[in-house]
């Protein structure tokens, strides 16, 4: 009887079948099917990989900013409706800075939801840094809030989750009842039958695990040609996620020690506390490294894919793919434009 089929688990799949249910579509009527679920692991999934927080590092366009903020202002919600930061979303300061100071379209927007924003004064930037802000962020346990957010969907709510791998895109139409397929396949869109859409490519990251007890706070540093940042895990026995990488079109999932060597390099650079309060011993050598993985960014050229589009016969597809970095922290305004769109009566473009 499913009316909407949700093809994708990630974070963009689950934010979306949550926005479904949020504009009134009944949980019986939604059906979520993916190739891999909350729990697995593999380099086709990307969403356990991210660090993951609310940053300042997407884009200055106005949609891009709205999701943004329609995001940050919702995450208490959802953080409530999951049970409480044991959900594994919790909040967190972050010190965010910049090799070039951001636009004042950018400055404006986040100065106008981000609560206890404060710039930072000048003398207290790190080397190299233009611009510095400090404010209350959010932080994700990505793995452990997966793994909720599904048995919220699931068990609270009654949404359909199933596992599935689909070789074409008209296979979301499950039933004759199904009258929209939203398709959150992230980079899997990129081969999947009847999108195969050559504009998607991966931007490939690692990160650094470590024990760090003492670290409270993420710490981030956005250049030209170089992204470094700290985030607080929340709800994972200390875990620092240290990183990290931006390459383009790299699609392995190897993980290599030069990059590892100059993430910790960075990132202690950036914040000797990672090293000076380390209970192991305040070198290099005596960090605890619990874990180095690489993830693939679901990137693509000319940004996001939030739209309508009527297949064989008439049948609506919504795609909504693309996010690149920023899944988690633009990811729930991203799943309230595609339920909208999946939603109006309309079958014209
Ligand atoms: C190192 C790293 C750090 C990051 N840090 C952050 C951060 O701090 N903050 C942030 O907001 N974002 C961060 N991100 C980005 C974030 O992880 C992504 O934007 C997000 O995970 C993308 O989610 P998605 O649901 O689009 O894709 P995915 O998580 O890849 O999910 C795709 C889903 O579609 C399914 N699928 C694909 N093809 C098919 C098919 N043919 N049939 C059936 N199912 C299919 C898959 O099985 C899966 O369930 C980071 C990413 C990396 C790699």
């Amino acid at each position: 009887m499913t009316k909407y089929v949700v093809v994708g688990a990630g974070i963009i799949g689950l934010y979306t079948a949550f926005n479904l249910l949020d504009k009134g579509v009944k949980a019986k009527d939604i059906t979520i099917v993916a190739q891999y679920l909350p729990g697995d692991e593999s380099i086709n999934y990307t969403s356990p990989y991210a660090g993951g927080n609310f940053s300042c590092i997407t884009g200055n366009d106005p949609e891009t900013l709205h999701f943004d903020k329609l995001t940050y202002l919702s995450l208490g919600r959802i953080q409530r409706a999951l049970g409480g930061p044991s959900c594994g979303l919790d909040r967190c300061t972050s010190y965010e800075h910049w090799e070039h100071k951001p636009p004042p379209v950018k400055i404006e927007s986040l100065k106008s939801y981000l609560d206890q924003y404060e710039e930072t004064p000048v003398e207290k930037l790190p080397a190299n840094c233009a611009y510095g802000i400090k404010f209350l962020s959010w932080s994700f346990n990505c793995p452990k809030f997966l793994s909720n957010f599904h048995d919220y969907l699931a068990f609270t709510r009654g949404v359909k989750i199933v596992r599935k791998t689909l070789t074409h895109i008209s296979q979301g139409f499950v039933s004759a009842e199904t009258k929209v397929v939203l398709n959150c396949t992230g980079l899997g869109s990129h081969k999947l039958g009847g999108v195969n859409d050559t504009k998607c490519y991966p931007t490939r990251g690692q990160v650094v695990v470590i024990k760090a007890p003492h670290i409270k706070e993420n710490v981030m540093f956005w250049g030209s040609d170089f992204a470094t940042y700290i985030i607080k895990r929340p709800y994972s026995n200390d875990q620092l996620i240290l990183g990290g990488f931006m390459e383009k079109d790299n699609w392995t999932a190897d993980t290599f020690g030069e990059q590892t060597k100059d993430i910790l390099r960075r990132t202690t650079t950036l914040f000797p506390k990672i090293l000076n309060e380390n209970s192991g011993g305040a070198n290099l050598k005596d960090v605890e490294i619990l874990r180095v993985v690489s993830g693939l960014r679901p990137s693509r050229h000319g940004g996001v894919r939030i739209e309508r589009e009527l297949i064989d016969e008439g049948k609506i597809v919504v795609h909504n793919y693309g996010a690149s970095g920023y899944g988690y922290q633009a990811g729930f305004g991203m799943g309230e434009k595609a339920a909208r769109l999946a939603i109006a009566k309309e079958t014209k473009i």
